[in-house]
C-alpha cells in the first residue's frame, strides 16, 4: 500500500533499524521503544491486522512467530512478549500487521 509507512519500510523507502529481514519478513527496532529490546516484526505483504489475515497467510503467520523466538534468542532474551495489538481500541495505530517483541524487563500479568 502506497501511504503505509510499514510498507514504506518493508521496500527501504523508509529507514530503520533493521535486524532480519527475508523474502517474507522484515524486523527492525521500534521507534519509541517500550522495553531494553523492542522489534517490530512485520510481513512484506500488506496485511492490515491479524483479523485481515486469511486462510492463505497461515505460513506467514507462523513464519514471524518462528522468526520471532530465533530474534529473541539471537538478542539473548530467554524471558520475552510478543504482542500484536489488533484494533484502535487495543492499541493498533499502524495499520500493517506488526508482532511486538519486547524483553529486557519484567512483564506483569494480567496486563494494564
Ligand atoms: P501499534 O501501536 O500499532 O501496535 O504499534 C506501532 C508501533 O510502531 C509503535 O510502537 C511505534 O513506536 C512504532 N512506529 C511507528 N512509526 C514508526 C517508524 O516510522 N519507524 C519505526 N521503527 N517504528 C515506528
Ligand atoms: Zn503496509
Amino acid at each position: 500500500m502506497s501511504d503505509c509507512i510499514f510498507c514504506k519500510i518493508a521496500n527501504g523507502e523508509i529507514q530503520a533499524q533493521i535486524i532480519y529481514q527475508d523474502e517474507d519478513l522484515v524486523a527492525f527496532k521500534d521507534l519509541n521503544p517500550q522495553a531494553p529490546s523492542h522489534i517490530l516484526i512485520i510481513p512484506v505483504k500488506h496485511i492490515e491486522n491479524l483479523a485481515g489475515a486469511q486462510e492463505q497467510d497461515a505460513l506467514l503467520l507462523g513464519k514471524i512467530q518462528l522468526a520471532a523466538a530465533k530474534i529473541a534468542k539471537e538478542l539473548g532474551l530467554k524471558d520475552f512478549r510478543l504482542v500484536a495489538n489488533n484494533g484502535k481500541g487495543a492499541g493498533q495505530s499502524v495499520f500493517h500487521l506488526h508482532y511486538h517483541l519486547m524483553g529486557g524487563r519484567r512483564f506483569l500479568w494480567p496486563a494494564g
